[in-house]
């Protein structure tokens, strides 16, 4: 009888040391050695209830003087502002493929104003520049110069049949367009508003169009003395002067400060 109350009282005592080996206070204590053991490096405070990990000072590394030098640089040039590469005229067959090669390495984003009976003609290279992320804009079917159209032949016969053209490759309808030439009347302006047209025209000429100054040197002249916050560039997919030119013209407007977005993003 003796044997069986101290067996009970030893039960007892028994089930008090478990319940008190699990208490918080403890199991925290396990959280630490865990924390200790896998990441020896940590250095574990305990706060009452609370721990704490605090993360090792790792010392800076020295920088290179490569690393310094385009430090300084960075420095030199803070963002100036965002700039619009557009390319009216695509899509072609050799320079537009040579204009996305050169995007793509330098990681730029452009708005490509197309003419709908290339983009029938080119439907592989229109695929290309939507799957690069570029905007697509519209050119009119025929490069026809709108100033000489009625508001419905704009509407019928250019811009329709072009985005149609566009949706059908790419499931997108841009509603965004550029006149060609530049070319468009007052009440043709607001007849292509009031059905939702947003008209882009532009703000700085590369003149890369024009074969009697569109030397490399001419356009990067151009881009020196016009550069702008919010500019939109005016070049051309259908010229080799602009796929020769148009490493320079980004290095040239990244010095300057600016970014590169689509006309949408201005
Ligand atoms: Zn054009």
């Amino acid at each position: 009888m003796l044997n069986k109350r101290r067996n009970l009282v030893a039960g007892i005592c028994l089930l008090i040391l478990l319940l008190v080996s699990v208490t918080p206070a403890l199991a925290g204590q396990y959280y630490i050695n865990e924390l200790l053991d896998g990441n020896p490096p940590h250095q574990v405070l305990k706060e009452g209830p609370v721990v704490r990990v605090i993360q090792p000072v790792v010392p800076k590394p020295v920088p290179s003087a490569r690393e310094e030098k385009d430090e300084e640089v960075k420095k030199e040039t803070p963002l100036r502002g965002k700039v619009a590469l557009t390319f009216d005229d695509g899509p072609d067959t050799h320079n537009t493929s040579a204009i996305l090669d050169i995007l793509k390495a330098e990681n730029v984003l452009a708005t490509f104003f197309v003419v709908g009976e290339k983009v029938e003609r080119y439907p592989a290279i229109l695929k290309r520049i939507f799957n690069e992320g570029h905007l697509i804009a519209n050119h009119s079917r025929t490069h026809a110069d709108f100033s000489l159209l009625t508001n419905d032949e704009i509407v019928e016969l250019e811009l329709n049949p072009t985005s149609k053209a566009v949706e059908s490759l790419t499931g997108y309808y841009p509603l965004i367009m550029r006149p060609p030439y530049g070319s468009l009347r007052q009440d043709s302006v607001i007849y292509l508003q009031e059905q939702s047209w947003r008209i882009v025209r532009w703000s700085l000429d590369t003149f890369d169009w024009d074969s009697t100054r569109n030397k490399p040197e001419q356009i990067l002249s151009r881009i020196q003395s016009q550069h702008h916050n919010g500019a939109i560039i005016l070049m051309h997919c259908n010229g080799p002067a602009t796929v020769r030119v148009l490493p320079d013209v980004i290095k040239s407007l990244r010095d300057l400060g600016y970014e590169f977005v689509t006309v949408t993003q201005l």
